[in-house]
């Protein structure tokens, strides 16, 4: 099937109110335009260099979300045009994105990563962690940054209950803390989880942001 049939397939089956982040990673940029060209303006990259050149060539109202592990020093990549960053694991990224930010006189906003897998390679903060940066006062401070939501990847198992306690267990977090009360840089509305495979047990809790890529784009070489 042609990338807009694919499109046409999965947004059919999003929840209402449901954002699908087209992830084009390691794909050429003719693979954006013709889903594009289909209607879509949110994509997904994990790679700031890609990011940028890929939105140098492509149109200015593409939405670009940074999803994937960003080390510090490559957020000046992004800072000038990126959306929403997704996968924001520690303080000093945030400080580092909020001095970005200023530089480019906008403010950023951004998922917090919360660890939710079984597994030693995924990255991202446990609750408690979460809890702490959002209390502290270095995070209070920061004028340029602003913390939409909460992103998380499931176990990558065939085992659909150990998916589905895991995003169950994320949105209850995720409820808790919209029920806080935060500083002027907190709104919390996003719920990012859920990939091709995983992202209807995602939507059945709670998920209102996807980020699909091989069921989309094909698989990654
Ligand atoms: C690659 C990636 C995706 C998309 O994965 P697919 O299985 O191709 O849909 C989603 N989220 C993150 C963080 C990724 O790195």
């Amino acid at each position: 099937m042609s990338i807009a049939e694919n499109l046409q397939q999965i947004k059919a089956t999003l929840k209402e109110g449901a954002e699908l982040v087209a992830v084009s990673k390691t794909k050429p940029s003719s693979d954006i335009e013709e889903a594009y060209a289909a209607g879509q303006r949110i994509f997904g990259e994990n790679r700031p260099q890609e990011m940028k050149t890929k939105a140098e060539e492509l149109p200015k109202d593409i939405e670009w979300h940074m999803i994937g592990h960003l080390q510090s020093k490559k957020t000046k990549y992004i800072a000038p045009f990126v959306s929403l960053i997704h996968s924001v694991d520690k303080l000093s990224l945030l400080q580092e994105i909020n001095k970005r930010a200023a530089q480019n006189d906008r403010i950023i906003n951004v998922l917090l990563q919360v660890y939710i897998a079984k597994e030693e390679s995924k990255f991202g903060m446990d609750e408690s962690e979460v809890t702490e940066l959002l209390n502290s006062e270095e995070f209070k401070s920061l004028k340029n940054v602003k913390v939409v939501g909460l992103m998380g990847m499931a176990t990558n198992t065939n085992n659909k209950d150990t998916i589905q306690n895991e995003f169950k267990g994320l949105k209850t977090f995720f409820d808790t803390l919209v029920q806080n009360k935060y500083p002027k840089n907190i709104e919390l509305t996003i719920l990012s989880t859920g990939m091709s495979g995983d992202y209807h047990i995602a939507m059945e809790e709670g998920s209102n942001m996807v980020r699909i890529g091989s069921s989309i784009f094909g698989s990654r070489g």
